[in-house]
């Protein structure tokens, strides 16, 4: 943004009030900052909220999902099948242990992994030979059983998961959900984050609510539950005491002020879901029948859509960079989204990826914009936005 140009509207905003304020102060005016009660009772929340059996708050979205690929036991060399039209996060957690994240081309229509396209790979790798060369990146990788799937809710729609959990069964795959972007998010009447063996839910500030920064782990599994919980603490295991561990650990610890902000942010979430819901519903009302772009598609499978940023898809012929322009301009932010993964620099010097590689996705993360949304946007702030963009996009028709 030039700096003479005021922003007139905030790309993203957390949505606080004075209970937040209180709960925080008040473990403020306590000496306990760090494993207090907070941590654990808002772990309840939402391990309540998800129906799962076990959560594990920690301190961002992306410590919980590199717990999970621990858990998952996923290590050198060994194929996780996942999507390169993500937030980065869901693939470096892979490389923190040296796995070799295999990407896919994604559904058209969600962004999300397609599983056909999962069904093939995972066959094709098992086949060996020519067929299975084909879904390895030309360098950094030898083809053989692929150990899991890590699927990520884009924009806070869930994957397929009836289609993925099937695959996922007869080959014997170890399922991760990334949920970071859908908490509350619904598919067939079933909560995102169900699915996985794990999954992960995240807090940063533009997320449907936040602590500020900060993830909870939920899972059925006792046992990789018990593993995280350690791991999360310096390794210790229960019987540990505090200069004892078992295991090789983190500090992915999250502070008990987050947390009592967590505690009260959860027992806001259907206000905070209903309000995104709103703003989605006018932007869309307003942006359904502009020509030149699409507004976001749902799948039938998707019961509840938990909106995590509002992406319009731009045609082909439009020039995102000059609509975004003419926006900042008139004081409204935005941002191209996603970046493909395997397009970013240490990817294609790790891994060999070239442009043409994952072409729907190369052609989302063209013409994917992601316009200025949170829960306590007005109409009037939509409005503006809404007029501002439909100016904006005959201008960037390129001849
Ligand atoms: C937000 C997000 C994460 C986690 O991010 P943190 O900033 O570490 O909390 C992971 N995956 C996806 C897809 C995300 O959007």
């Amino acid at each position: 943004m030039s700096p003479l140009v005021k922003e007139r509207v905030p790309m993203s905003s957390p949505d606080l009030t004075e209970a937040e304020r209180r709960a925080v102060l008040e473990v403020l005016s306590t000496p306990v900052l760090s494993m207090g009660k907070q941590t654990p009772a808002f772990e309840e929340s939402v391990r309540k909220f998800s129906g799962a059996a076990h959560a594990i708050a920690v301190n961002s979205g992306t410590s919980g999902l590199h717990l999970c690929v621990r858990a998952a036991g996923f290590g050198a060399g060994d194929l996780v099948i996942t999507t390169p039209f993500s937030f980065i996060a869901s693939s470096n957690v892979l490389l923190y242990e040296n796995a070799v994240p295999i990407f896919i081309d994604v559904d058209i229509n969600t962004g999300n992994i397609d599983p056909s396209r999962l069904a093939e790979a995972v066959e094709q790798l098992l086949k060996g030979g020519k067929a299975a060369e084909k879904w390895l990146p030309r360098k950094g990788a030898i083809a053989k059983k692929p150990k899991g799937v890590l699927a990520v809710d884009v924009f806070g729609q869930p994957a397929d998961y009836d289609a993925i959990t099937a695959i996922a069964t007869e080959y014997d795959l170890l399922l991760i959900e990334d949920s970071c972007e859908a908490l509350g998010a619904g598919y067939k009447g079933r909560q995102a984050g169900r699915f996985g063996q794990m999954a992960v839910y995240a807090f940063y500030p533009n997320k449907q609510i936040t602590t500020g920064e900060g993830g909870v782990i939920v899972t059925d599994d006792a046992t990789a539950a018990d593993f995280m919980r350690a791991l999360r603490n310096q390794g210790r295991a229960p019987e540990d005491t505090w200069l004892q561990h078992t295991h090789l650990g983190y500090n992915y610890r999250l502070p008990e002020l987050s947390a009592a902000l967590g505690r009260v942010q959860m027992e806001r979430l259907n206000e905070l879901l209903a309000k995104r819901e709103q703003v989605a519903a006018w932007y869309t009302e307003r942006l359904k029948k502009v020509e030149q772009m699409e507004v976001q598609h749902l799948a039938d499978t998707t019961t509840r859509m938990s909106w995590f940023v509002y992406v319009i898809r731009l045609a082909t012929q439009i020039s995102r960079e000059k609509v975004a322009h003419l926006l900042m301009d008139a004081g409204i932010p935005t941002r191209p989204y996603f970046a493909p993964i395997h397009l970013q620099p240490f990817m294609v010097e790790r891994f060999g990826y070239q442009p043409g590689d994952f072409p729907i996705v190369e052609d989302l993360g063209r013409r994917g914009l992601a316009l200025p949304f949170s829960s306590v946007m007005t109409e009037e702030q939509v409005d503006l936005v809404c007029n501002e963009l439909k100016k904006a996009i005959p201008e960037a028709l390129e001849k």
